[in-house]
């Protein structure tokens, strides 16, 4: 990302994709204003009106006019050096460390993407194992398209680290791991010591970002699941971010924020998700509010969990359902588009920001709505009631 860049994140319209006769909201480039008086209480029950340069408003009661794909996007402005109007998202002078990126696939990704164009800087931790083929792509420019930010510039990533979140310390490590090749070639890996890497290279970091999930029997249904299994999803996706939250707050400055990923098995059945992982992403939602607790009391820091729809990401794509799940949720969803991973990004970059400075210790849904149906409305039992539904 270019030095001159004056980045801060609005929301910023999309092309229209496909056409429906349904009444839809059209977006523009939107700007948050408490100082406009327009906006009347009827309009928008919020006391931050929202303007926009097209007149959002207007759109409300519009007719009928073309569905979009209703993408938002992170967008650094142009590097004029100008201040940012409006109410951006602003992270300039911020540093963030991204746990779990291995490809520019995942929501990891996405989220760094939002956070740089948000004016973060950017460390990543990377799993062991997959760290030489996603340094090796980085540096063959494989992603570089992927690392177009908004105003043109690329993403940078400040430093990678090896990491492997089930060690705490070198202790922990079984002689196993210790001499398997794919490990042989790195050091310094367990969580201490990433952390302690960290902190003799830049001193202290502002944002934590957790995206990484394991579950090596997540294909078995509950009652097949090993006791090893389970107890290996949740130590991968649960208490690793425990440890993670743990040996990072000592160097994360005082109003940080750090984000976790889960989903929706937590708390629905949602069949295939097995091997242990729907009860890891519960401990997950359950730890966010104990340690939003603690961490708030404490070291000031806030702690949230976005609970994300579908994405055809590489971990994703080992279940082995996730093109169905994306189906289920475009045919049930109330936002019948499929979810994209900037959309997540985008919530984790203003969650991490000072504009969330009272959120803690909260499940966000990040899914086109689909937590909030008691009902899946593609069943045949529902075909006389007039559902609107996108061709
Ligand atoms: P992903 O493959 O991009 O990310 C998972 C990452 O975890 C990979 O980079 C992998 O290398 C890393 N990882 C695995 N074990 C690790 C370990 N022991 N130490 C360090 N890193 C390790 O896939 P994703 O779907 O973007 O997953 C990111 C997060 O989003 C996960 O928590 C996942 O459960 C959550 N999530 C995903 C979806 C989805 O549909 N893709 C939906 C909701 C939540």
């Amino acid at each position: 990302m270019a030095a001159t860049a004056t980045p801060g994140m609005h929301m910023a319209t999309i092309k229209p994709c496909t056409y429906s006769s349904r009444k839809v909201f059209k977006s523009g480039t939107a700007i948050f204003n408490t100082e406009i008086k327009r906006a009347s209480w009827t309009r928008l029950a919020s006391s931050s009106h929202i303007s926009s340069t097209q007149p959002l408003f207007q759109n409300f009661t519009s007719t009928l006019v073309k569905l979009e794909r209703v993408v938002t996007k992170a967008m650094s402005e142009p590097s004029d050096n100008k201040p940012v109007s409006g109410l951006p998202i602003d992270l300039r002078g911020k540093r963030a460390f991204i746990a779990g990126i291995a490809d520019d696939n995942g929501y990891g990704w996405a989220i760094a993407k939002s956070l740089a164009a948000a004016g973060a800087e950017i460390l990543v931790g990377t799993w062991v194992p997959a760290l030489n083929i996603f340094e090796t792509s980085l540096r063959r420019g494989k992603f570089d398209e992927s690392r177009v930010l908004p105003d043109g510039s690329l993403m940078e990533i400040t430093k990678v680290y090896p990491l492997d979140a089930v060690y705490d310390c070198p202790e922990d490590v079984p002689e196993d791991v210790k001499t398997n090749k794919r490990y042989l070639g790195s050091s310094n890996w367990t969580v201490k010591e990433v952390v302690e890497s960290v902190k003799q290279d830049f001193g202290s970091i502002d944002i934590l970002v957790h995206s990484l999930a394991n579950g090596p029997e997540v294909t078995k249904p509950l009652l097949e699941t090993s006791r090893y299994g389970y107890l290996t999803a949740v130590s991968a996706s649960s208490y690793s971010f425990v440890s993670l939250l743990k040996h990072f707050i000592p160097i994360m400055n005082p109003g940080g924020a750090s984000i976790s990923l889960t989903y929706i098995a937590s708390e629905k059945i949602i069949p295939g998700y097995g091997g242990g992982m729907s009860s890891a992403k519960a401990a997950l939602e359950s730890d966010t509010k104990v340690l939003a607790f603690e961490a708030g009391r404490k070291h000031k820091i806030r702690v949230n969990t976005i609970s994300a729809g579908p994405l055809r990401s590489r971990a994703a794509k080992a279940i082995g359902f996730i093109d169905m799940m994306i189906d289920y949720s475009m045919a049930n969803a109330p936002l019948q588009k499929e979810l994209s991973a900037e959309e997540v990004g985008n919530a984790a970059a203003f969650l991490a920001s000072p504009l969330a400075s009272a959120i803690t210790g909260a499940v966000v849904y990040v899914d086109n709505g689909l937590n909030a149906m008691g009902v899946g409305v593609d069943s045949p039992v529902f075909a006389d009631l007039d559902i609107p539904k996108d061709s």
